[in-house]
Formats: structure tokens, sequence, C-alpha cells
């Protein structure tokens, strides 16, 4: 009797030790990830989240802060560790990512994606009545427009490349990937003919920004026009009253509705336009980041581009 409560004892023990084992091995593999995505900045990492939805084994990771300033974003030791440690790099390749290049030189076990090098890229433009840096002008420099997921077309295009970059390391989840681009792409089409319908339906085709301008690749879609205070990455925040006066003389001249401002910014140029002229301000959001609470909201770069059409339609009215 005894023998066999000690053998019963001995069994249930073993057991338990095995399930455990069994269990925590299981958990082990089901948390690692089997690709580390990183992407600079939020289009890169929205277009990565559509791409790898449902997929498991992933993780996937935004360098800059939600709500924070791209243009002044500077790499932490951990962010260069998650980089050099990544499976697929996602960055746009312009000016604010100058410091990407020397990083990635010698990282051979990653997939990168640089977005200006996979679609047509323009430099960036100084108009007429927009401020121009003194210093860009001493230096003679001109940059490219790293702006250039904003254009719907060229979104896809980067989507497609991603799905091309998971697929290769991850060949057991083709479908999925390609499912999964091929839906968003296909909404993106889809917003893309609808604002092409708006802008065609329209008189109006000259829209204003108190605000930079980091809308290039977009306005060039649909043929738009455009005046802005500052270039697509300008550090400017003052305008000159020479600037302001421009740019109120066409909002009053053409009866523009809506002056624009970007996301997270102070409003104050757009909103001195507006009070000289009676028109309203709305934000056209370019996606270059977003809110906190909007990133936790799981806001995608969609349902950004979707609110543009809206405002966008009000502005052409
Ligand atoms: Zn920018």
């Amino acid at each position: 009797m005894k023998q066999t409560a000690k053998a019963l004892v001995t069994v249930i023990v073993f057991t338990v030790l095995l399930l455990g084992g069994l269990l925590f091995i299981n958990r082990g593999s089901e948390t690692q990830a089997t690709l580390n995505i990183v992407a600079v900045n939020f289009p890169g990492y929205d277009f990565a989240r559509a791409v790898v939805r449902d997929v498991p084994g992933i993780s996937l990771q935004m360098l800059v802060s939600p709500g924070a300033e791209v243009h002044d974003f500077e790499p932490t030791p951990e962010d260069i560790k998650a980089v050099k440690s990544s499976s697929l790099f996602i960055y746009t390749g312009g000016e604010s990512d100058a410091w990407v290049e020397n990083l990635i030189k010698d990282l051979d076990d990653t997939k990168i994606v640089k977005m200006t090098n996979i679609v047509a890229t323009v430099e960036e433009e100084t108009v007429e009545g927009m401020e121009n840096s003194d210093e860009a002008e001493a230096e003679d420099e001109v940059e490219i427009d790293e702006h250039v997921w904003t254009s719907l077309r060229n979104a896809a295009k980067i989507i497609n490349q991603i799905k091309n970059d998971l697929v290769e390391p991850d060949p057991r989840h083709q479908t999925q990937y390609e499912q999964n681009a091929k839906s968003y792409t296909d909404q993106l089409a889809s917003l893309d003919q609808k604002i092409q319908s708006v802008v065609k339906n329209t008189t109006r085709n000259t829209i204003v920004f108190g605000d930079r301008f980091p809308f290039r690749y977009f306005v060039e879609d649909y043929d738009l026009k455009y005046y802005a205070a500052f270039p697509g990455c300008s550090e400017q925040t003052e305008p000159s009253a020479k600037t302001l006066a421009f740019l109120i003389n066409q909002v009053k001249s053409e009866k523009i509705p809506v002056v624009f401002y970007l996301e997270l910014s102070n409003r104050k140029v757009a909103e001195t336009i507006a009070t000289a002229t009676g028109a309203k301000t709305l934000e056209l959001h370019s996606a270059h980041n977003i809110s906190e609470d909007d990133f936790e909201g799981g806001r995608t770069y969609l349902d950004i581009m979707t609110k543009n059409l809206e405002t966008l339609e009000e502005a052409l009215r």
C-alpha cells in the first residue's frame, strides 16, 4: 500500500514536471518572434502592420515616438541596436534619415526598404510666395522631397516591396502576406479613384497651406496647384510679412474657402491667414507622424487619407 502510494506520487510529480516543461517550451516558441520589423516613422510602420496582419511571430517597432517632431529625431543606443538586429528595416531615405546610411552599410542579414528608392522622386520645390530658407539658398543645395508616401500610388508600391521582403525570409506565410497587401492596396486604389473624381468634379484646383508643405507627391497625382508658407521639411515657423501678404492675397483673390495646417502644427500661420481673409482652417494630415492617442487607437494611414479626402472636398468647393 505504502509502495503503491509512493509510486503514484512519483508518477504525479513526474507528469506535472513533464507537462510544465512542455508548456514552457511551447510558450517559448510562441513568443519568440521569427521576424523583427523596425520602421523609422509612421508610414513604414503602418504599411508593415497591414502586411503582417494575423501572421504570428512578428515583432514590429516604430522608432519615432508618436506625437514627436520627426525632423528632430535622433536614434538612441537602443534604437541602433534594434535596427542592427532587425530582419526588415524600413526608412524613407531623405534628409531626416541621414543617420541611417552609415548604420546599415554592413548589415548583411537585414532586408532594407528605402522608400525613396522604390518610387520616382522629385526635388524639394520652392513655389511662388513660399518662404525660402536662406541657408538652403546660400549652399545652393537641393534635397530630394522625402515625403513620397503622401501619394497613395507610391504607398501601394512601398507596401508591395515590404510584402516581397517578408515573403522571401518567411515563405510559409506567403499567402497571408499577399492577401494582406492586396487588401490594403485595393482599398488605397479605391480611395485614389474617389479623390480623382472629387478633383474632376470641381472647378477649383488650388489649395493653400499656412504651414510646411509635405504634399508634393499627393498634389502631383491629382494635378492640384498649391501655395504654402514653407517647403516640406522646413524648420521655419515664422513667415516674413511678404510671404503672409502673398498667401492672404491669393486666398482673397481666388476666394479660397479653406487654409490648411498640418498635423501636430501650432496652426499659427494658417490662423493668421484665416483671420485676415475669412477662410476657415482645416487639417490636412501628411501621416508623417501621428498623435499618441491616434497611435494607441490604431489609426491607420488609410484612415488618415480617407479623412483627408473629406477635408479636400471642402477646400475645393
Ligand atoms: Zn518632412
